[in-house]
Formats: structure tokens, sequence, C-alpha cells
């Protein structure tokens, strides 16, 4: 995930601390309204918490924000319930704790790399216990503060409804947009060998798999270098991946004529489109293959040479996906048994 979108991510953490503040605003001015005096106070209190939470956001992070807005959003339906009764709905406000706990658990995960449930297995406990609690304290007792009127109760409740929508619209929005980032990220960073920072199989397969045959001609080739274990054998591993990465930058910087990927140990796939009939790729991978030979690599002040050699095929018709690659890659093993160092496709055979 790049910076500009984590930032992106990060502004509705502060837009959600922007609708606790608007919410808490609205229910200090509706109970000065109703006279509530107690609830208007704790309300006082919860809007310079939640105006304080920008600083905390900015100095300390979201875990802190979120688990202090937690206490406080427990605290505040705790209370209302209480004073006012199940009846003005502010046990929906659990809804918003559950967000916020899993969003926690999350944080947590990121912070230790183990998953998290910790908040989640909280609530699981403290919801139900706070419901059948109310539930058995107003068998024999009634709200210090009880709401009249159907209009006012049923006011109340809907708009408890909409800011708890709004507050659980942005923690889901917020957590989708960074699981679909990270997933992203992941395909990616998968699609990757991180050797030479190539394109890997899980890249090209479905790319060959989505080809629009019909529409034009395309050939892929199988690049596999000569006698490579020997190039391990004599100057060690490090050098061998040395050599790897140098042959993938060659290969690289003809991007432009395909696509191309690591396929496999030292073995390159390379996928492209030809403009008319015939082999016209073969001009192309013989360039490449005279390249690598002329290449004198340079590694702990030795000098070493490599060669190349190249099966390709063109698309025909009646062959299958699978068919086409193994086409290429029996082009591969002609030239292998044909003494290296050559390009070879039907009909074809270029070596010097
Ligand atoms: P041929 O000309 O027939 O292709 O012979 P070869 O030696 O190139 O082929 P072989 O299949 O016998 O050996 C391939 C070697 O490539 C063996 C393996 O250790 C090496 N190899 C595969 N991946 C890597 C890698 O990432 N780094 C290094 N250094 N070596 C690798
Ligand atoms: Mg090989
Ligand atoms: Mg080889």
């Amino acid at each position: 995930m790049n910076s500009k979108q984590t930032d992106l991510i990060d502004r509705y953490i502060y837009l959600i601390n922007v609708i606790l503040l608007i919410t808490h605003i609205f229910l200090l001015l509706t109970f000065y309204y109703f006279h509530v005096t107690i609830l208007f106070r704790y309300n006082i209190f919860s809007v310079l918490f939640y105006l304080c939470c920008f600083l905390i956001l900015r100095l300390k992070g979201k875990k802190l924000f979120l688990c202090l807005a937690y206490i406080e959003i427990f605290l505040h339906m705790l209370l209302a319930t209480t004073l006012i009764g199940m009846n003005s709905g502010f046990q929906i406000y659990l809804f918003v704790l559950i967000a916020i706990s899993f969003y926690i658990d999350y944080l947590d995960f990121k912070d230790s790399n183990h998953p998290q449930r910790r908040m989640a297995l909280i609530n699981l406990f403290l919801i139900p216990a706070f419901l059948v609690g109310e539930l058995l304290y107003f068998q024999d007792k009634k709200p210090s503060y009880p709401m009249t009127g159907a209009d006012t109760i049923m006011i109340l409740s809907n708009v408890n409804l909409l800011l708890v929508f709004f507050a659980l619209f942005f923690f889901l929005f917020n957590y989708s947009e960074k699981v679909m980032q990270s997933e992203i990220l992941l395909k990616k960073e998968a699609q990757r060998d991180y050797l030479t920072g190539m394109y890997n199989r899980l890249y090209m397969m479905p790319k060959i798999e989505h080809l629009n045959l019909k529409k034009h001609r395309y050939w892929i080739a199988i690049l596999d270098i000569d006698n490579f274990k020997l190039i391990n054998d004599k100057y060690g591993h490090d050098c061998g991946d040395y050599v790897l990465k140098n042959i993938a930058a060659m290969i690289r910087s003809h991007i432009a004529s395909y696509d191309a990927c690591r396929w496999g140990g030292e073995e390159f796939l390379l996928l492209g489109k030809l403009p008319e009939a015939g082999n016209g790729q073969v001009g192309l991978l013989e360039e490449l293959r005279r390249e690598i030979k002329n290449k004198e690599f340079t590694y702990d002040n030795q000098k070493i040479r490599v060669t190349a050699t190249i099966g390709t095929a063109v698309y025909e018709e009646s062959m299958s996906k699978n068919d086409w690659i193994r086409a290429a890659d029996d082009f591969l093993y002609q030239g292998k048994q044909n003494g290296k160092n050559r390009v070879i496709s039907q009909g074809f055979t270029k070596n010097e």
C-alpha cells in the first residue's frame, strides 16, 4: 500500500471521530432540552473528549483513540439506558462497540503479526451481560428520567439509529478498504520474483489464459541459461544469482517488444504479439541470445560468460494453451540436444 492510500484510509478514522463528535453534540442538546442533567453533563465531557481525540489521533495513534472511544460509548450507553429506559434505543450503540472492538483487534494484529481476538471476545460476553443486566434492573425499577410521548421516543431512537448507521458505515468502509488494498498488494507481491524483480508464473499464467488468440497472433519463447549448474558449482550460488539478475535485466531491456517472466529456476518465458505472418519473433530472440553470449559478467574479479538456448512457438488454432507452451519447451529441448546457444522454432534454427 503506498503512502497516499494509507493517508486516505487514515483520514476515514478522523471522519469517524467527527461523526462521534456530532453525535455527542446532538445528544448534548437533546439532554439539555429534556433536562436530563446527568447525561447533559456527561455529554459536555464527551464533546470535549472527542475534540481532544483529534490530538490523541495525531499524537498517539488510532489504537488509543479507539480504546478510549469504546469506553466512552459503553459508559454513555449504560448511563442512557439506565436513566432514560430501554425504549430510548440507546442500546443500539452496542453495534458501534462491536465495530470498534474488531478494529482494535485488527490493529493489535498489525502490531504483533498474530491473529488477535481479545476485544471481540470481550464483547461476546460484555454485550449480552449488559443487556441481561439492564433487563433485570428494570424488573423492579423505573427509569429516573423516563421519556414521555411516543413521538419523542420515536424521534430519539431513529436519530440514534441514523447516527449508528453513519458510524458503522465509515468503520466498515475503512475496514473493507484496508482489506481490498492489502489484497491488491499481496497479489502484486505474489506475482513478483524476489530475486530478479521480474514477474513470475502467477502473473503469466492468467495472462496467457486470457489472451485473445482469435484476434491476434502471439508467440511465446522459453529461454534457459546453458550449463547454469556449472556456474553455481564453479563460482558459487551467489554468483549464480548475480548472473540470473543480470540476464533478467537484459531480458527486461527489450520489454517493449514482449511481456516476460521468470518461469522458474534459470528459465524465463517471453510472450509477444506478431504483426504479420511468419516467425517474426526469431530475429528479436536471436538478438537477445547474442547479447547474452557477448556479455562478459564480472563477479569477484572473475570474468564469466554464459549462453542461453531459446525455444519459441507461434500459437496455432489446433493447440491448447498447454500444447503451445509444451511446443516452445520441446523446441528448447531440441536446442539443448543440438549444442545449446541457439534459437529454435518451427522449421527455424539459428545459432553461430
Ligand atoms: P542446461 O544447459 O541443460 O540447461 O543445464 P543447466 O545446468 O543450466 O540445467 P540444470 O537443470 O541441470 O540446472 C539448473 C540449475 O539452476 C540448478 C539450480 O541449482 C540452479 N538454479 C535454479 N534457480 C536458481 C537460483 O535462483 N539461483 C541460483 N544461483 N541457481 C539457481
Ligand atoms: Mg532449466
Ligand atoms: Mg539451464
